[in-house]
């Protein structure tokens, strides 16, 4: 039998068996998924919890439920990779042996890497939504919140989803808005970019969007650290924005047994070929979904359109053969933009968000770049199709790379 040792059982991992479990034969292939634990959450929920769209139940269920037979599933932490020797040993102490390694084991916020974010102020009045556990308690703080200095931050780039601070931003504006106190916040976002997103089109389209909302923005703005003493974020080049309630998104990093293997960058995240997802120091081996240090954004997405060509990829490998697929870096993201409308951009690696309609030409119904009450719907019906055609690895009709198929350049 040859093995199959998928790390992670997210949105990548998930689909990774799901699609390979039709593709490889059972009686030669053993295949098996390790998560730390058996609560499969959808991310994207997080932003909608804290003004009370979603509940916690709405946003998790049992890993099991979405694993085929014929996977093992493990429930236990990594520890550590031994490539050279071909095996993974957990902090149980088991080893696990593979012929082939998928690590899919994400990225997470991580607030202690800032000085002062986990002081006496971490969940008071210092706040994430990139957890669970933070959504939950943001959700009360907002409630709570009667006016001051509301301050939206991101630590440094990449995120995963680095358009969900603007979402949050601009859901926060309405939400301020039907509570009838928009007029007693100050509004601020601050950020490491030089404008409100990474591509210089969207972000000018995004740019606007904060100022239309009165939302003021400080740019190339990175943290030195936090005094919670003063409520303060602090900068290299020492400046200071004070703050009543702040809404952080903390450094990312990928898993810290990456770091321990041997494996990664100094965020963590696993050098691979950008469009084969292969690992550049073990042809055994692939990085998939936000693991990798590929140069696309981290989102469900890419995750997503990536899997399609890694399996097919993976499938020639296995059976000898070149691989013939590339991923080109292809994310779309629904942008949230408050009083029930939101935006869809589509880009990869190297052509911008541009305006027209998505997924059909001239139809739609998503438009791009531009707010519609569809494109928020789309958002919402999002969830639906998580849990039920994109993680059980269904085929979905949209192609995996970028289309120019409706696309038109109004920028
Ligand atoms: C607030 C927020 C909003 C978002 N909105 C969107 C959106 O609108 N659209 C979009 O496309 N994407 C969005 N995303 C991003 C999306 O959720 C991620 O990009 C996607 O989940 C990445 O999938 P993944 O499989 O790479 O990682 P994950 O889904 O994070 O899975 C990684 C898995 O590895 C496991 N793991 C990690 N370390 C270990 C260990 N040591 N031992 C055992 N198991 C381990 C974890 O438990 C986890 O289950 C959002 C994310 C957040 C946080």
């Amino acid at each position: 039998m040859k093995r199959l040792l998928v790390l992670g059982g997210g949105t990548a991992g998930t689909m990774i068996v799901n699609k390979l479990r039709h593709g490889l034969d059972a009686g030669e292939w053993e295949m098996t998924i390790v998560d730390q634990d058996d609560a499969h959450h959808y991310q994207p929920g997080y932003l909608f919890l804290p003004f009370g769209t979603y509940t916690a139940d709405q946003v998790t269920r049992s890993r099991h439920a979405f694993l085929p037979d014929g996977v093992d599933f493990i429930v236990g932490e990594i520890d550590v990779i031994d490539a050279a020797a071909g095996s993974v040993s957990l902090t149980s102490g088991r080893s696990l042996p593979y012929d082939y390694l998928v690590i899919a084991t994400g990225v997470t916020p991580r607030p202690a890497e800032t000085p002062g974010m986990l002081g006496a102020e971490w969940r008071k009045s210092i706040f994430d939504f990139y957890s669970l556990d933070g959504a939950k308690a943001l959700a009360k703080a907002m409630q709570d919140f009667n006016g001051g200095r509301f301050v939206v931050h991101i630590t440094d780039m990449p995120i995963k989803c680095p358009v969900a601070p603007l979402e949050f931003t601009f859901l926060a504006d309405d939400y301020f808005r039907r509570r009838g106190m928009r007029d007693r916040v100050e509004m601020v976002y601050v950020t490491p970019l030089s404008g409100a997103f990474t591509k210089p089109i969207s972000s000018a389209r995004l740019g606007t969007m904060l100022d239309e909302r009165k939302v003021s923005v400080e740019t190339d703005f990175l943290v030195e650290h936090i005094d919670p003493e003063a409520k303060m974020l602090v900068s290299y080049d020492e400046r200071e924005i004070p703050f009543d309630l702040l809404v952080t998104v903390p450094l990312n990093m990928g898993a810290d047994f990456i770091a321990r293997s041997g494996l990664g960058d100094e965020l963590n995240y696993v050098p691979v070929n950008k469009g084969t997802l292969q690992s550049t120091a073990y042809l055994n081996f692939f990085a998939v979904g936000d693991a990798s240090d590929i140069p696309a954004s981290k989102a469900g997405s890419v995750a997503h359109f990536s899997v399609e060509i890694f399996c097919d990829n993976f499938l020639q490998l296995v059976a000898g053969k070149p691989m013939t697929g590339a991923f080109d870096g292809h994310a779309n993201c629904f942008i949230e933009s408050g009083k029930g409308k939101g935006l869809l951009i589509d880009f990869n690696y190297d052509t911008e968000p541009m305006t027209g309609k998505y997924p059909v030409p001239i139809l739609g119904p998503f438009s791009l770049l531009q707010e519609t009450r569809a494109n928020h719907l789309g958002k919402l019906a999002f969830r639906w199709m998580y849990w039920n055609v994109l993680l059980p690895g269904r085929p979905i009709p949209l192609p995996s790379h970028m289309s120019m198929a409706g696309k038109t350049n109004e920028n």
